[in-house]
């Protein structure tokens, strides 16, 4: 990554640099700030709707295939997980229909009428293909869709369309935009960084700020379907590149005007602590402290008066950490780049598998995390990405093997060692 990764056009916000200030301000947030317990109910529920897509990306998580697979979920079986999400209790958790392309289900619009009427919140995102037409972005806002997110690679079509697989794809996600404006849908955008998209992100970043999107996603990649292949793994960018990344997402998340989020990338939380806190001039052990009690969420430490207002998690999400993903035969996995189930919801409900089965509570289980992230202060807002563990080391509860921070504990002793993995 070079030089021109650098923010752009907006315009400086009016930040506060002391601390007293952020307190009064994390004070004024102080009642819409609530504490979630992960170990109970999760904040976003994924549904992989199927696995059939008309794009063939390069690097697609789920392997994706022209047809459908009989054995999916059934309508009925759709419904019945809608029910299983208000288990959980008020308030529900966000249910986002995802794939291969959910649009390859003709029910997927009964399936957002169904959730819709239950009181539960549903986001979707589709392919960037012929099947996404105007008339079915107006049934699907019709049916209560509250966002749309959409995959946009490169500001120019030739690197998003070869990334993508199929010619016009980047045409046809700029109309779909115009089509959730026109009907009132939020929209996302969803950007793979690899080393091809790596120069290029300041430039979608202007696309997005022009596009007026309300949240722009950064996947980072993991070795998990078509990824896995060794020409993909290859785009991957380094260790040090993350770091890089996520410090420029840091100056760009004080002055775009829509939030900004890593997907894969848990890390940005320490990268952001340990940069609010030097602009706050306080230790970012303070900072931290402050965070874990408050339960703070990324806006609250990092405030802009440009930045939509979006619902976020608070910080500590993480794969089967306040998040959870069913596969399109009902496997439930701690996050889609994970590919391992705590139970199929075709025999036990959603709630039972995420709060007590053996995958699912070792995973929350940060005394058993190994390696740096097993010590590592922030380890409580971050834990590092466990699909990237299993996917590098095979094993989910190693350390993210790209993050270069060296934590305080971490060249210690290893009886010392021990004694702050079990804080
Ligand atoms: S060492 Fe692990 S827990 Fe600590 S910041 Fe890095 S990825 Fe996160």
């Amino acid at each position: 990554m070079s030089e021109q990764l650098s923010i752009r056009v907006f315009p400086d916000s009016q930040f506060r640099n002391s601390l007293a200030t952020f307190v009064v301000l994390v004070a004024l947030m102080k009642t819409e700030v609530k504490g979630m317990d992960f170990n109970q109910r999760p904040f976003t529920v994924i549904w992989e709707t199927t696995r059939a897509c008309d794009l063939v990306c390069l690097h697609c998580r789920a392997d994706a295939i022209p047809d459908r697979n009989p054995y999916e979920l059934t309508t009925q079986e759709a419904f019945r997980l809608v029910d299983m999400i208000c288990e959980f209790g008020q308030p529900y958790p966000i249910f986002i229909l995802t794939g291969g392309d959910p649009m390859k289900r003709p029910d997927i619009f009964d399936i957002v009428a169904y959730a819709t009427q239950k009181g539960v919140r549903v986001a979707m995102t589709p392919s960037a293909t012929p099947l996404v037409t105007r008339e079915a972005i107006k049934r699907l806002a019709e049916a209560g869709l509250v966002r749309l997110a959409i995959s946009l690679d490169e500001s120019t079509p030739e690197i998003h369309d070869s990334f993508r697989g199929v010619q016009g794809s980047f045409a046809h996600t700029l109309r779909i935009l115009d089509w959730c404006r026109e009907f009132g849908i939020e929209t996302q955008i969803h950007t793979t960084v690899t080393k091809h998209s790596l120069e290029d992100l300041p430039k979608v970043a202007d696309m997005v700020a022009e596009l007026g999107i309300k949240l722009w996603a950064l996947f980072f990649l993991i070795a998990v379907g078509r990824a896995a292949r060794p020409e993909v793994r290859r785009l991957n960018i380094s260790p040090h590149d993350f770091e890089r990344v996520f410090n420029w997402m840091y100056d760009l998340s004080k002055s775009a005007p829509y939030d900004i989020t890593p997907r894969e990338g848990y890390h940005y939380r320490r990268v952001m602590l340990q940069r609010r806190a030097q602009e706050l001039g306080v230790p970012v052990e303070e900072l931290l402290k402050e965070v874990l009690e408050k339960s703070l969420r990324p806006t609250d430490v990092v405030p802009s008066k440009d930045r939509p207002k979006i619902v976020r998690a608070p910080m500590g999400v993480n794969d089967g950490r306040g998040v959870v993903f069913i596969s399109h035969v009902g496997l439930v996995q701690p996050s889609g780049f994970l590919p391992l189930a705590g139970g199929s919801v075709r025999e036990k409900p959603l709630a039972e598998i995420y709060r007590h089965s053996p995958l699912f509570v070792r995973i929350r289980d940060y005394s058993q995390l190994k390696g740096k992230c097993g010590v590592c202060e922030f380890k409580q807002i971050c834990g590092g990405s466990r699909s990237r563990a299993y996917a590098v080391t095979g094993d989910y509860m190693r350390s993210d093997p790209y993050c270069i921070y060296r934590p305080k504990a971490w060249g210690k002793s290893k009886k010392e060692i021990a004694t702050v993995a079990q804080t």
